[in-house]
């Protein structure tokens, strides 16, 4: 278990897959380090890997959207990434490199411990949720396990290809909102 700086420096210099090798740079998660919603996607993409920043470009650009939907800001989240580097030709990245890099993504659930975590598309959801997830089928589903509430919404990058899918992920927003309010309504009943 590391401090947060010393997660950003050990993610920095991590050469444990062979992502190491063909990355600019490795991009450690970014946000509020209160935040009660932690994002996770899959990996970061081309223009993550050159600025080391998590969601920027176009992709990022509809993830502000659907916070804005809620009146939420980057500032209000913490976003990450199963695995911290680029897969070249932004391809899948391996089983053996997300098992490779889950550790990273472990720390950083510890020591945030945000109620909810929002897997963005399929390879997060099934990293998380469930190995069988299909995110057209089952986005905005929840579960509950060790403590946190978990769904899943499309991938801002898969709204660009398919932006009919932009309504879904702002109603799965909208119930993001509503499982934080009843998590603290349970917590404060008064
Ligand atoms: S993807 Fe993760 S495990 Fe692989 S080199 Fe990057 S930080 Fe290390």
């Amino acid at each position: 278990m590391y401090t947060w700086d010393e997660l950003q420096i050990k993610i920095k210099q991590c050469d444990r897959c062979p992502l190491a090798r063909s990355r600019q740079q490795a991009v450690p998660g970014r946000g509020n380090r209160k935040a009660k919603i932690m994002l996770v996607a899959e990996a970061p993409g081309s223009q993550e890997d050159q600025q080391g920043i998590p969601f920027v470009g176009p992709a990022g650009r509809v993830l502000d959207l659907l916070l804005a939907s809620v009146q939420l800001r980057r500032q209000d989240v913490y976003m990450t990434n199963v695995v911290k580097c680029h897969p070249p030709g932004n391809g899948d990245p391996t089983p053996e490199a997300q098992e490779a890099c889950l550790p990273f993504l472990r720390c950083e659930t510890l020591l945030l411990q945000p109620p909810v975590i929002v897997c963005l598309g399929r390879i997060a959801a099934q990293r998380l949720i469930d190995p069988q997830f299909k995110i057209s089928r089952q986005h905005g589903s929840w579960v509950h396990r060790k403590g946190y509430w978990m769904t899943a919404v499309y991938h801002p990058a898969a709204i660009l290809r398919d932006p009919a899918r932009l309504e879904d992920a702002k109603q799965d927003f909208q119930a993001v909102l509503a499982k934080l309010r009843e998590i603290e309504e349970a917590q404060y009943p008064l």
